[in-house]
């Protein structure tokens, strides 16, 4: 067999190869540590974790990451076994020595006889002899790649900033204070004229939530980060407050076009729109609110909006430097640049996001990859489990005009009954999802050689 071509050692080009190399299928892993280093990382060892040691919850019954750990492990995860194997005391979260973990990564790798590592950059896209290929450079790939993908796949195609607005679940706002409505009921294309839900304020609770915007705790850009300008279009939230009280009512909070059924004698002072954000229509982003505000200072700011008071929140906002691809578009269900299928993308780049999230597409896409070298088809895991709620997500269930990176959450999966309420509801997920993993497992074992 020829090898598959993998290019990056992280978390997901070091699960791609593992797969593949444990299918009985020779690989040659490509990491340009230490010959090229990048702004975050710190060693020479594959799968550097390059900030936090976690993996976070590991409650695999009432935690959507804690279910993909458990899926991952059932899947022979190399990730998972070497966390396992180098883990910390951290109460509920599957926490690592970094060290440990990364070394036991390495040494498993470069002692595997199918893989070889070659330490160097590739420096453009892959060379046409290399048939099968897995990028999987994460979110800070070397410009020169970078730039070949984005000449290849489109300028818009290849973000380097992400922009992250926060997304709640549909089931926690309040439909009796929020109502769905688009501006002046207008039906966008495949829409309805109720496309939105929409948030009113009174303008004491607009002051308010300025006033909360601009003494929130924000975080800092890292040094390297602040190169790079905000784009205008895309300004944090906070920044826009700071410019002036009504900024925001004349921006992304401007109350035209919408009548709020609740109170329709009052036009709304200001409005926060929410917009559809998945095909399964469990999710809404905040339209507009990208921010640096700390986590707890958003959970905390966000449900000062009417309707939002016990918001749960699916992702909170963010703004990084981050190379991802508009899956969505770009790719097929199995991981292939649709314009070059012996491309594949793996981990961080695909708009996956977290460390466990980028193991998990590493996996599928060195299964995938093994599939095709050894004759078959690449079978993907069923939509119920985590590793297909994930997939199913980055290569189409997200909308491709607004993607933004995205940690697994229940709210990807499709719904369950919905009678059954409250933490029982994420039994019913994560019950449904193992068991479904292991029809499919029986169908297409972990390990085929
Ligand atoms: P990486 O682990 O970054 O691996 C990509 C590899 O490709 C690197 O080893 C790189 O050297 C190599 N490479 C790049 N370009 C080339 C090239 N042209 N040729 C050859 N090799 C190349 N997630 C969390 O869950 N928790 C966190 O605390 C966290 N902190 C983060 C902090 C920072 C500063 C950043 C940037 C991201 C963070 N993330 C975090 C997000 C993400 O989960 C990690 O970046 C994760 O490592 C992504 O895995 P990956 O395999 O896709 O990419």
């Amino acid at each position: 067999l020829s090898p598959v071509h993998v290019i990056g050692g992280g978390l997901a080009g070091s699960e791609a190869a593992w797969q593949l190399a444990q299918r009985g299928v020779p690989v040659v892993l490509h990491e340009m540590r230490p010959v090229r280093p990048t702004e975050a990382h710190s060693t020479d060892q594959l799968a550097e974790l390059v900030c936090s040691n976690s993996f976070r919850s590991d409650d695999a019954e009432y935690n959507a990451v804690g279910l993909l750990h458990e899926e991952m492990r059932r899947c022979g995860s190399l990730i998972l076994r070497c966390a396992d194997a180098h883990k910390v005391p951290a109460g509920g979260a599957l926490a690592m020595d970094r060290d440990g973990f990364a070394g036991a990564v390495t040494e498993a790798i470069t002692g595997h006889p199918l893989i070889t590592v070659e330490r160097g950059e590739v420096a453009g896209l892959p060379p046409e002899a290399w048939d099968s290929v897995v990028i999987a450079t994460g979110p800070l790939t070397s410009p020169p790649l970078a730039e070949a993908i984005r000449s290849f796949t489109g300028e818009e195609s290849l973000a380097f900033f992400d922009a992250i607005a926060p997304i709640v679940y549909l089931e926690s706002v309040d439909l009796s204070k929020a109502w769905f409505q688009s501006r002046y009921d207008k039906p966008g294309p495949g829409g309805t004229g109720k496309d939105y839900i929409n948030c009113a304020f009174e303008k004491d609770e607009y002051r308010a939530f300025i006033d909360a915007l601009l003494t929130a705790e924000k975080v800092d850009f890292k040094e390297w980060e602040k190169s790079t300008p905000y784009f205008e279009g895309c300004l944090p939230i906070e920044v826009m407050a700071e410019r002036g009280v009504d900024t925001l009512r004349y921006g992304p909070m401007k109350p035209v076009g919408l009548t709020n059924p609740h109170k329709p004698e009052r036009r709304p002072y200001a409005v926060v729109q929410l917009r559809q954000d998945n095909a399964l229509g469990t999710l809404y982003n905040l339209v507009g609110f990208q921010t640096k505000l700390r986590h707890a200072e958003q959970a905390r700011i966000f449900r000062m909006i009417p309707g939002l008071e016990k918001a749960e929140f699916a992702r909170l906002g963010g703004l990084h430097r981050n190379t991802f691809l508009n899956s969505p578009r770009l790719l097929d269900g199995a991981l292939r640049l649709k314009a070059q299928p012996r491309i594949r993308f793996a981990g961080q780049v695909t708009g996956c996001e977290g460390y466990v999230e980028s193991a998990a597409v590493g996996l599928l896409a060195g299964r995938f990859a093994a599939a095709e070298r050894l004759g078959g088809e690449p079978s993907a895991p069923p939509v119920t489990t985590a590793l297909g709620a994930i997939l199913g997500h980055i290569t189409g269930g997200a909308n491709a005009d607004t993607y933004q990176p995205m940690n697994v959450n229940f709210g990807l999966f499709p719904p369950v009954d919905e009678r059954i309420r409250g933490r029982d509801r994420k039994l019913a997920y994560t019950r449904r999802a193992l068991e479904d993993l292991e029809g499919w497992l029986k169908a297409a074992p972990a390990v085929a050689v």
